[in-house]
């Protein structure tokens, strides 16, 4: 269920002491950011500022996650869980959410879900637009321009096609590989994410 000011005295605040879990969770690329404990009021704070705000258990108060570093988490939406003892937030997060820099604040190769590498790999493909030509194959791509890069991408998809259809499972994943790459780089060459994909898919999917 998602927490509004209306319904925030619905959360069972007392089960405990008062404070319940948070988990955060990166909107776009789901990923796991950190986790951190709300009170009541760190609850109202992040729906009122729309920033996520936690109660500090070590400062013993009311902490903006980001409040020093800048490194804020954009919220999105609130959830409560099944039982009303735990909580989901989806936020935007402005920089490195873990105080160590890392991005998450569990940050290991074998704790990141495979779909999300998608979203790893969009944002490499777009750091590239405008970068030097001769720098990364990316860069070459964009270079050559828009119709080059949809050639690319048609070409790939007959490749895949081929593979499917003569059964070669190895040649498949590998031009499904290249036809993903080059779909990634022809979205970002006009100024479309993965994002905008999804969000159509998903509207067709409610129907
Ligand atoms: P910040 O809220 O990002 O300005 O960081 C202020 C302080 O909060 C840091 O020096 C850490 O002690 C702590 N902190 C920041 N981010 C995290 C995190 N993801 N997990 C645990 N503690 C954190
Ligand atoms: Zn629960
Ligand atoms: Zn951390
Ligand atoms: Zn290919």
């Amino acid at each position: 269920m998602i927490i509004t000011q209306q319904n925030l005295a619905q959360v069972e605040w007392n089960k405990t002491d008062g404070l319940i879990p948070c988990i955060v969770q990166d909107a776009t690329s789901g990923k796991v950011l950190m986790q951190g404990f709300m009170s009541q009021q760190a609850a109202e704070v992040t729906l009122e500022k729309g920033l996520v705000t936690f109660y500090s258990r070590s400062k013993e108060r009311l902490w903006t996650k980001g409040e020093t570093s800048d490194n804020v988490l954009k919220l999105v939406s609130l959830h409560v869980d099944c039982d009303n003892d735990s909580l989901l937030a989806l936020a935007e997060p402005a920089g490195p959410t873990c105080h160590t820099g890392t991005e998450t604040c569990w940050q290991d190769s074998e704790a990141s879900a495979s779909i999300s590498f998608i979203a790893d790999l969009e944002r490499v493909i777009a750091s590239r637009k405008g970068a030097a030509a001769d720098s990364s194959y990316t860069a070459s791509l964009y270079a050559s321009g828009i119709k080059r890069i949809a050639q690319k991408v048609g070409e790939e998809g007959v490749e895949t096609a081929l593979a499917a259809t003569v059964k070669d499972l190895e040649e498949l994943k590998n031009e499904s590989a290249d036809l993903i790459y080059h779909l990634l780089v022809l979205l970002q060459a006009s100024d479309l994410s993965l994002n905008d994909v999804i969000e159509v898919l998903k509207q067709r999917h409610q129907k």
